[in-house]
């Protein structure tokens, strides 16, 4: 039986992951969930599963939980995440939150797993943020303290299944595949006036707000080629993009003598969930079978118009990393994409403001090595506010 912290488990990621738990329950034992909001669902899961802990963030949250839930430990605040990944010891942590916010617990529960000498402890990781801000910083940590980190985002899980029995050939491509989002295809012009409800659309998956908003800018496949360099230290030169509006292929690896791994399956999260979980064994999904025959084709184009430029930036920040070991313009990219994102949801920018700021940040930005998590953080909190300086502008 695997103790599982469950980081975000009233998201979209989080539920179905408690699904897959619920699924398993000689297999996995929840320990703590933790969520922002949606206090309500949060009561329904800590009956369901009577977890030992749980974290939110309001402190008047809190003060009701405890009341209600005598025995339950409650955490709280801005160092809750943080102070229980370090204190509810787990096999497998699930970092399934949103944004930045997923980086200090990440670090806190592998210095945790090192502390406390836990075997084998796996870090289940949808949090694709964790990697793009503190990547060079988690990499090694996690390595130092013997943790594994299994992605479940689904294209590198996908490069994950393609690179087992390969251990030790050289890697000549990774094709990380795109669904092109709702925009796929739209002229400048067409970009100029969709709408939030419009972007929220997304043809394939069924996710929370946010990253959804990066699929339609392509923010988020940015975002990956970010993540897949540091989950497999390949050169960001040697990731290329294909949309593939079919999401049936979740990304290939090619190797030197030509031949091309590919993960496949229909579009459904609990997969690489349940896999990240499961690793290196396979359990039974409700996922449905790829049926070849109705399917008809698989569609592959190269990235083209206005998102191609989120792209471009993830490719931009990488070469800094590694030509001069210079992180910075990483965190700067996450965190102006986050302030933005939330603009552009709360109705106050247009579509294209996002690309547009984005790329200003980025040519303002005085890319830099960071000096630990601190650091970090004072990048990201300066992008936010210089992404805001623009829109102000
Ligand atoms: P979501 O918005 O549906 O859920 C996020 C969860 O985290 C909720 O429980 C929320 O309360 C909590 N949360 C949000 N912000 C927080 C904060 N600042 N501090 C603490 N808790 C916070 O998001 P999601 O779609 O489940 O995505 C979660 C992560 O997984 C993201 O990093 C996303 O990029 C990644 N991911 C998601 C999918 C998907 O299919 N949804 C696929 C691949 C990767
Ligand atoms: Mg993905």
């Amino acid at each position: 039986m695997k103790r599982i912290a469950v980081f975000g488990s009233t998201g979209s990621i989080g539920t179905q992951a408690l699904s897959i738990i619920a699924s398993n329950p000689r297999r996995l034992k929840p320990v703590l969930l933790t969520c922002r909001s949606r206090i309500d669902m949060l009561r329904g899961q800590i009956e369901r599963f009577r977890p030992e802990a749980v974290a939110v963030e309001r402190e008047s949250d809190a003060v009701a939980l405890r009341r209600e839930y005598p025995g339950l430990e409650v955490y709280c605040g801005k160092g809750g995440l943080r102070d229980a990944a370090r204190e509810i010891g787990c096999d497998i942590m699930l970092n399934a939150v949103v944004g930045i916010a997923g980086l200090e617990p990440t670090l806190a529960a592998i210095d945790a797993a090192k502390a406390h000498g836990i075997a084998g402890f796996t870090i289940a990781l949808a949090n694709k943020e964790t990697l793009v801000t503190g990547g060079r910083l988690v990499i090694t940590r996690a390595a130092d303290a013997g943790a594994l980190l299994v992605p479940v985002d689904s294209e590198h899980s996908a490069i994950f299944q393609c690179l087992m029995g390969n251990e030790g050939n050289a890697i000549k491509r990774i094709l990380l595949t795109a669904s092109g989002g709702p925009f796929r295809g739209y002229s400048t012009e067409q970009l100029k006036s969709v709408t939030v409800g419009d972007a929220l659309i997304h043809p394939n998956w069924k996710m929370g707000r946010k990253i959804t908003v990066d699929s339609a800018t392509m923010v988020n496949k940015g975002l990956e080629i970010i993540e897949a360099k540091w989950l497999y230290g390949v050169e960001a030169s040697k990731i290329e993009v294909l949309i593939h509006p079919q999401s049936i292929v979740h990304s290939m690896v090619e190797y030197e003598d030509g031949a091309i791994m590919a993960q496949l399956g229909t579009p459904n999260m609990k997969v690489p969930i349940s896999y990240a979980f499961s690793y290196p064994e396979r359990w039974v999904t409700d996922a449905r079978n790829v049926d070849f025959i109705t399917l008809g084709s698989l569609q592959f184009d190269a990235p083209a118009g206005d998102t191609r430029r989120s792209l471009d930036m993830a490719y931009r920040v990488m070469r800094e990393s590694e030509e001069k070991a210079y992180d910075s313009g990483a965190v700067a990219l996450n965190g102006a994409n986050e302030v933005l994102v939330q603009l552009f949801l709360d109705g106050r920018i247009a579509f294209l403001d996002i690309i547009d700021s984005l790329e200003k940040v980025l040519d303002s930005h005085d890319s830099r090595t960071v000096k630990g998590i601190e650091d970090i953080l004072e990048i990201d909190r300066q992008a936010r506010e210089r992404a805001l300086s623009f829109i102000r502008r």
